[in-house]
């Protein structure tokens, strides 16, 4: 099953038809464009000549049989395909270094041998990013460049090949939807971009019933971790720290006490990015503590 870049939705919402329909346990290939739509094609061009009613095109949604408002979206990443360049830009007034730029720039960034070209003294190792991936709420509409409970925006350089989300269904299907592909970023996302590129990601999608985890949740190899967006990054970071530490105490079997100990002495509070209308937070647990108290995630 793959879904085209031509299915795009700019709002997450229980009212969206879905574009496709999937067995529980399915493996679903999602074509995505980049957060641009793919209007930037030449360095002369400005944000400020794009159609902005066509920014963060979210490909989906998708409708999960099976699932349930109250269950939990497993969604395992075990793809992502890029196209061969990359596009960046900062522009005044956006994001943190916004204030000080007079100008509007845009930057082409070819991707060679498994580089993202940033110039020629600087070559990044591409770490593909699922930059927008979530659920339909139970009512209403988020716009795709909004993160929150349901996912969204978040900008987490860990959601990637090889991990595990985790997402709400709070409305029938579920209603998965996901785009704004990153080649690389880092922390932060400070000028409100990583390396923008269009690709195809390839997931399996798992309804789970009676499934405890405070989501969105997101397990690697190495760390698994909560995933918090708020108005500041203070409570973001509080959000994800507290919901770490009651899955710490309820699920892993963690005494009080040592649980927020451990956060303390093991976790890391990480930005994913400090630029979109809410801000989002992740706090990281190494999964070897899982592993010393036999706690298996779902
Ligand atoms: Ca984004
Ligand atoms: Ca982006």
């Amino acid at each position: 099953m793959e879904i085209s870049s031509g299915q795009v939705i700019y709002a997450m919402s229980p009212d969206n038809p879905p574009v496709a329909q999937v067995e529980n346990g399915a493996t679903v290939c999602f074509e995505t464009l980049d957060c641009f739509g793919g209007q930037i094609t030449c360095p002369d061009q400005r944000l400020g000549g794009l159609d902005w009613d066509h920014i963060n095109p979210a490909t989906g949604p998708l409708y999960i049989e099976g699932a349930r408002p109250g269950d939990v979206l497993k969604v395992e990443i075990l793809d992502i395909a890029l196209a061969d360049h990359g596009v960046m830009t900062d522009a005044p007034n956006e994001g943190v270094i916004g204030a000080v730029l007079t100008q509007e720039s845009t930057k082409i960034i070819p991707i060679q041998n498994g580089q993202a070209v940033f110039n020629e003294r600087l070559f990044f190792p591409i770490q593909p990013v699922i930059g927008v991936i979530g659920t339909a709420p139970a009512a209403g509409a988020i716009p795709t460049g909004t993160p929150g409970a349901h996912g969204g925006n978040m900008d987490c350089k860990r959601i990637g090949v090889g991990a595990t989300l985790y997402l709400p269904v709070a409305a029938e299907g579920a209603l998965l939807a996901m785009g704004d592909l990153h080649a690389v970023m880092g922390d932060g996302e400070v000028v409100v971009c990583g390396v923008e590129i269009a690709g195809r990601v390839t997931v399996r999608v798992t309804a789970l019933h009676d499934c405890p985890l405070p989501t969105p949740f997101l397990a690697t190899e190495i760390a698994f971790m909560t995933i918090s967006s708020g108005d500041t990054l203070e409570s973001a970071a509080a959000d994800a720290t507290l919901r770490m530490r009651t899955l710490l105490i309820d699920q892993v079997g963690m005494e009080e006490h040592e649980a927020g100990m451990l956060l303390s002495v093991a976790g890391d509070v990480r930005v994913c990015q400090m630029v979109d209308p809410q801000v989002t937070c992740r706090m990281e647990v190494p999964m070897a503590v899982a592993a010393a108290y036999g706690y298996r995630l779902p």
